[in-house]
C-alpha cells in the first residue's frame, strides 16, 4: 500500500514513506508505465516535477486541447485507486537504504515539504530535453529553446502577432512552427541546418512508419529551409533580427521578435546516472539508459523507458511503458 513508514504520523507530514513502484516521469511512458502495473494492485506512485501529467508532448495549460489519447491515459490513471499521482514533486537525491527496500531510496519534494521515499521497484521515465547550443546574442531576451517555445506557448505565453524564427536542426522545429502558427505568431523562416541530402535519406525513410510520415506532411511549412544555419541574434535589450547563412556563402538578415533554437534531444539520464545504471541506448548514441528486453537498467529494481532510454517519439514511450509497467509487476509474459 501507499502509506507512511510510521503508521502513526499523519501522511501529509511524514518523512518516510513507502510504495510497491515508484514512477519518475508522468510523460506518455511513465503513464503507460503506471496503467500496465495498475491491474496487479501494486501501490503505485507517480511523480512528476510538472503541475500536469503529460510530460512534453502532452504538456497541458490553458493554450491545450489534449488529444483523445492523452485523455485516455489521464482518465484511466485517475480510475485506479491504486496509483497515486503527485505533481509538483521531484527528486532532490539519494535517500538512506533500508533492508526492507528492494530498489533504492530516493529524496522527494514538492512544494511543501520533503521525505523520503521507499519502494519496491523504481521506473524512470525522465524523458528527454532538448539542445541548445550557443551563438552570438543567444541570451537576449526573446531567444529561446524551440521545444521551450512550445512549452510556453502551451502554459499561457501570448505571442499572437509576433514574428517568430525557428531555427536548429530535427523534426521538433515543425512541430514548435505549427504551435506558433496555431497560436497567431507568424513563422517568418524555419531554418533546418541539415543539408538536403541528409535530410532525403530522412525523408526516404517515412513511409517505413505511414502515421509519422502523415504527421510530417501535416507539418509542413512554407517557410523552411535547408541547409540554414543561425550565425547571430541582433538586438540591444530584446531580439530584433537574425542572421543566418544560407549555403557556403550567401547570408540573410530577418526581422523578428522571437528566436526558437532546438538542436536535437539528450536524453535525461542524470537520475539513472545518480542510480549507477549504465548507459548505451542504442536510439540515442549511447547517450541513454542501457535496458534489457524487460527494460531493466544495470541497477536491480531500477527499470528504465521512452526517451530516457533513447528517440522515438510517444509511440516508443507508450509500448516501452507499458513493458516497463507489466515487468515491474512480475508479469513477464505480458511484458
Ligand atoms: C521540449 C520538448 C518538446 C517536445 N515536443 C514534442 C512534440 O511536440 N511532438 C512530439 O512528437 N514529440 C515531442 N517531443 C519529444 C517527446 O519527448 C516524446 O515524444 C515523448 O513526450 C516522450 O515521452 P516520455 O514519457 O519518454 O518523456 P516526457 O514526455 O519528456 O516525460 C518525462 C517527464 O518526466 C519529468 N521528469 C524528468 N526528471 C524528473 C525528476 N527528476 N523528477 C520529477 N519529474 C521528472 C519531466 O518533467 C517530464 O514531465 C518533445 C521533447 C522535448 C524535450
Amino acid at each position: 500500500m501507499n502509506q507512511p513508514v510510521t503508521p502513526s504520523m499523519n501522511e501529509q507530514h511524514s518523512t518516510h514513506e513507502r510504495c510497491d513502484t515508484l514512477i519518475i516521469g508522468a510523460g506518455p511512458a511513465g503513464l503507460a508505465a503506471a496503467l500496465a502495473a495498475a491491474p496487479s494492485g501494486a501501490a503505485i506512485t507517480i511523480v512528476d516535477d510538472n503541475p500536469q501529467p503529460g510530460g512534453q508532448i502532452w504538456r497541458d495549460g490553458p493554450q491545450v486541447v489534449l488529444p483523445a489519447l492523452a485523455q485516455q491515459h489521464r482518465a484511466a490513471l485517475a480510475r485506479h485507486t491504486n496509483i497515486r499521482l503527485l505533481p509538483g514533486t521531484r527528486v532532490v537525491g539519494l535517500g538512506d537504504f533500508q533492508p526492507s527496500d528492494k530498489a533504492p531510496t530516493l529524496l522527494l519534494e514538492d512544494a511543501d515539504r520533503g521525505w523520503t521515499q521507499h519502494s519496491h521497484r523504481i521506473i524512470l521515465c525522465t524523458g528527454a530535453r532538448e539542445l541548445l547550443l550557443p551563438f552570438p546574442g543567444w541570451t537576449l531576451p526573446g531567444v529561446t529553446g524551440a521545444g521551450a517555445l512550445q512549452a510556453l506557448i502551451k502554459v499561457g505565453l501570448d505571442v499572437r502577432g509576433q514574428r517568430i524564427v525557428i531555427a536548429g536542426t530535427g523534426p521538433l522545429l515543425l512541430a514548435a512552427a505549427a504551435t506558433a502558427t496555431q497560436a497567431g505568431a507568424t513563422v517568418v523562416r524555419v531554418a533546418e541546418q541539415a543539408p538536403w541530402s541528409a535530410l532525403a535519406g530522412f525523408a526516404m525513410q517515412l513511409p517505413r512508419w505511414p502515421t509519422k510520415a502523415v504527421q510530417a506532411l501535416s507539418l509542413l511549412n512554407t517557410r523552411w529551409r535547408a541547409n540554414s544555419h543561425v550565425l547571430e541574434v541582433q538586438g540591444t535589450t530584446q531580439v530584433q533580427a537574425v542572421r543566418l547563412r544560407k549555403g557556403p556563402h550567401t547570408e540573410e538578415t530577418i526581422a523578428c521578435d522571437r528566436v526558437a533554437c532546438g538542436f536535437g534531444l539528450v536524453p535525461n539520464t542524470h537520475l539513472g546516472q545518480m542510480l549507477g545504471c549504465a548507459l548505451g541506448g542504442p536510439l540515442s548514441g549511447g547517450q541513454g539508459l542501457a535496458v534489457d528486453a524487460l527494460m531493466r537498467t544495470s541497477v536491480p529494481g531500477v527499470f528504465a523507458a521512452g526517451e530516457a532510454t533513447g528517440f522515438g517519439g510517444s509511440e516508443r514511450a507508450l509500448v516501452q511503458g507499458a513493458m516497463a509497467g507489466h515487468a515491474a509487476a512480475g508479469q513477464v509474459q505480458q511484458a
